[in-house]
């Protein structure tokens, strides 16, 4: 056999040496990366949750706008159309709408003011989060409003109106049940027609309600101190002559202004109504 010249035995052993060194730190590599697997999870897990899409901040009205314009642009973010005046749906905005400012995550609206059916109000309100009040046996509430007023409920003893489920959340025929005790169809179609609107106060007509919606409550409020409690957790007196009952906007005092919503005084209660 023919001797190898010295040029071609150094290329050899220099492509071995290559060869090892790519074979000893491939096996260390490879080592070294299940080793650190874990790790190299969690960057992965650390990359994805990065590029989640963050949590939109609040929608705050510009402040120039008048109180109306900063109340219809801020519900505008919930509801598919906002309604126009001089319709059913603007006369219910005014008396029901407050609630369309709370703009927590987890709190769901329907994008309309009226639920029409009783399966139009089983739909939205499958889609809801509840949580039960704390000492009830029930009370359902959206878990956000539930566990703001169970802490409004540990500073003071805030009852229930009547104790019982209707106080809560109640479903279209109860909706109903109620309107029907208290109005008819002759006292809907003036209301309808903007002619009566003192009823919206008593009660609320069929598919309107605020307590369709999981974020209204009936209650026992004497004192001042419990009416803080509630305010300081997000609940307000919205609805104007309705005494007992509180709605959840989940903002504090001091930012409901913001959104073009007005503190009135009637009849010893402070009410904060909407603007339009
Ligand atoms: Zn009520």
């Amino acid at each position: 056999m023919k001797r190898l010249s010295r040029k071609t035995t150094f290329i050899i052993i220099v492509v071995l040496m290559i060869l090892t060194v790519i074979t000893i730190y491939g096996f260390n590599h490879h080592r070294l990366v299940n080793k650190l697997q874990p790790v190299k999870e969690c960057v992965s897990n650390c990359t994805n949750a990065a590029t989640l899409p963050s949590p939109p901040t609040p929608f705050i009205p510009n402040q120039q706008l008048d109180e109306k314009q900063r109340f219809l642009s801020t519900v505008a973010k919930k509801l598919s159309t906002v309604p126009q005046p001089n319709t059913f749906e603007y006369i219910l905005l005014r008396a029901y709408g407050a609630v369309f400012l709370n703009q927590e995550l987890e709190v769901k609206l329907p994008q309309k003011v009226i639920l029409a059916t009783e399966q139009e109000a089983q739909e939205f309100q499958a889609t809801l989060t509840m949580a039960q009040v704390d000492g009830t046996k029930d009370c359902y509430l959206q878990k956000s409003a539930a566990d703001a007023l169970n802490k409004a409920r540990i500073l003071q003893n805030i009852p229930l109106k009547s104790g019982y489920a209707g106080d809560c959340t109640r479903d279209f025929t109860t909706n109903l049940h109620f309107w029907q005790k208290y109005a008819n169809n002759q006292v809907l179609e003036q209301v309808q027609q903007g002619k009566e609107t003192k009823i919206l106060g008593t009660v609320a007509p069929p598919g309107t309600s605020q307590h369709l919606w999981g974020l209204a409550i009936d209650l026992r409020v004497s004192s001042p101190a419990q009416r803080q409690a509630l305010n300081q957790n997000g609940w307000f007196q919205t609805v104007e002559h309705d005494v007992p009952h509180w709605t959840y906007i989940g903002w504090t005092e001091e930012n409901l202004s913001k959104f073009g919503l007005k503190n009135q005084v009637v009849g010893g209660i402070t009410y904060w109504l909407t603007p339009i």
